[in-house]
């Protein structure tokens, strides 16, 4: 006698296979919001790589710096945000208001300016 117990198996397997389905679309969904996520930073970065690069190699930056600016959300909790308005891996130059990497400046002062020292 197997009759009776069938219907609770395709129940079963029903739920089981919707479940499976919700589960391959949200992981699709998260990709995709991930995706965009990788695609806006690009974009950013891009952005920042036209403005700064070292004055002496001429190497881009390839990070923001971090925690630039204070962001007040909801529920008034502060988070730091990246800001892509300023190079992380370049420093500014005291001397000439120019950018150069971490190896081509020391104390503030950018190799090309401390070679006229
Ligand atoms: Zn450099
Ligand atoms: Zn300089």
């Amino acid at each position: 006698m197997n009759g009776s117990g069938d219907w609770r198996l395709r129940a079963k397997e029903f739920v089981n296979r919707r479940r499976q389905k919700e589960e391959e679309e949200r992981k699709r969904y998260s990709q995709k919001a991930h995706d965009e996520f990788k695609r806006e930073e690009d974009r950013k970065l891009k952005n920042l790589q036209r403005k700064f690069k070292c004055r002496v190699c001429g190497k881009l930056p390839t990070i923001p710096i971090l925690g630039g600016s204070e962001q007040h959300g909801i529920d008034n909790e502060v988070s730091w945000d990246d800001n892509w308005d300023i190079p992380g891996d370049l420093s500014q130059c005291s001397m000439c208001r120019g950018w150069a990497c971490e190896e081509h400046i020391e104390s503030h002062i950018c190799q090309t300016c401390a070679e006229k020292l």
